[in-house]
């Protein structure tokens, strides 16, 4: 068991009542790492973060210190961070549960990588439906502001710095960073066209780094504890902790700190309790819902990036969804499809036509009314959308469809041959 000697950081002052505070954050070391971090240069936090090994804890996995190296010294306009609380990927809650226990994680988080690319005010923009997190948020910026965390002249240095929330209205496509970028623009949430690419023309024009919540809480320790302890967790290339988001056919399901690389199997049956019943595990979606299904066979693999996208699926936000053998994965699949079909904000035909379609044949898979052109056809749509849209919405849309598709195609053809769903819809409603 790769978890016996760990030691979770990111959930660490969460188990104390009112974790959120920053009373609580501050007993326990709060705010001392950016102390540290403006005793430093900016470009040696930019060198800290790459030799550490951070990469994106959102679904893409980019190198955090790179991304942050991106954004160009010299230049007159300012420079704005913007932290991706946006969390509305089927199966994430994880990024939930920093917000809502320990917001000033985050926001050391943010003011540490505002200094790191020298930008003088950060937006947090999160999601509409967390107006809980939200309030939790906005109180404690505030409590961070009267205790001169943010603001000018931050611990008496020449930098200040300020943070903004603001909450969007709950559309998925808002996560995707120059979606949010739009939204934070007073603007509808339409994907931009890349390149350029916001580190250098982003929020009003200018250089921007959009983080995801879970990867700005990580800094905070990574300059406390030093970037070795963070690249010494986990696989090479594939450092750190991390917060496992454990949801579906589980008897705990629940955010787990652990670190990368532990395999599937571990954190199902060891930390999430099993499945209940004991019944056998038929499917998982490894990394919320636009990753491509793995079969109950392959639940040794390592939770992470690399060992994902080798085995044909990705790491994504690592927030599996668990299913067992009543599940049906037609069903599953299209109500994966039926979620992105809505969430399309239909700038691009592969994207707005194609999902609606993929929906449309899966449904008709699902009723017993479907032909084995179908399969053929929803592959075919597959190919049609990847690679081929503004943003990656299409591609999220595509691979889980192909996923399930390719994996399960015999209980496919079941359904089709069958006239009917085998499973009598499954346990997925
Ligand atoms: Fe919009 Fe889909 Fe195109 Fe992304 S891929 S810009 S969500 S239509």
């Amino acid at each position: 068991m790769l978890t016996a000697t760990f030691e979770p950081v990111l959930t660490k002052t969460m188990q104390y009542p009112e974790s959120h505070t920053l009373e609580v954050y501050r007993k326990h070391g709060g705010y001392e790492a950016l102390a540290m971090a403006l005793q430093k240069q900016p470009d040696e936090i930019i060198d800290m973060v790459k030799r550490s090994g951070l990469r994106g804890r959102g679904g893409a996995g980019f190198p955090t210190g790179t991304k942050w190296g991106f954004v160009p010294k010299s230049t007159d306009k300012p420079k704005y961070m913007c932290v991706n609380a946006d969390e509305s990927e089927p199966g994430a809650f994880k990024d939930r549960l920093i917000c809502q226990k320990d917001p000033h994680q985050l926001l050391e988080g943010t003011l540490i990588g505002s200094y790191a690319i020298g930008a003088n005010r950060a937006y947090i923009y999160i999601r509409g439906e967390f107006a809980h997190e939200a309030r939790l948020l906005e109180r404690a910026i505030e409590e961070a502001r009267t205790a001169g965390f943010i603001g000018r002249n931050i611990l008496g240095s020449s930098w200040s710095c300020e943070v903004t929330m603001y909450v969007g209205a709950g559309a998925y496509i808002c996560g995707e960073e120059t979606g949010l970028i739009e939204s934070l623009e007073g603007k509808r949430g339409w994907p931009r066209l890349k390149p350029p690419f916001p580190a250098v023309v982003g929020l009003f024009g200018c250089p921007t780094v959009v983080n995801n919540v879970e990867t700005l809480a990580c800094v905070p320790h990574i300059v406390k504890l030093g970037w070795e302890w963070f690249s010494s967790i986990g696989p090479e290339r594939n450092s750190g902790p991390k917060l496992y988001g454990l949801s579906g056919h589980v008897n705990r399901p629940g955010v787990f700190e652990l670190p990368m690389g532990i395999s599937l199997r571990e954190l199902i049956d060891e930390h999430g309790g099993g499945v209940p019943g004991g019944r056998p595990v038929k499917g998982v979606i490894p990394g919320g819902a636009s990753c491509p299904v793995l079969r109950g066979d392959e639940i040794d693999l390592p939770m992470d990036f690399d060992s994902l996208t080798r085995a044909g699926s990705l790491f994504g936000t690592g927030t599996p969804i668990v299913m067992d053998d009543t599940t049906c994965m037609v069903r599953a699949a299209w109500i994966t499809a039926r979620f992105f079909a809505h969430e399309s904000c239909g700038q691009c035909t592969p994207c707005r036509e194609g999902c609606g379609w993929m929906q449309r044949l899966l449904w008709k898979i699902e009723t017993g009314e479907g032909e084995e052109r179908d399969l053929d056809t929803l592959l075919s749509i597959t190919d049609q959308i990847e690679g081929n849209t503004i943003c990656a919405l299409g591609d999220a849309a595509a691979w889980p469809t192909r996923g399930f598709a390719k994996k399960f195609r015999e209980e496919f053809l079941q359904h089709i041959t069958e006239r009917r769903c085998p499973l009598g819809g499954g346990s997925l409603h």
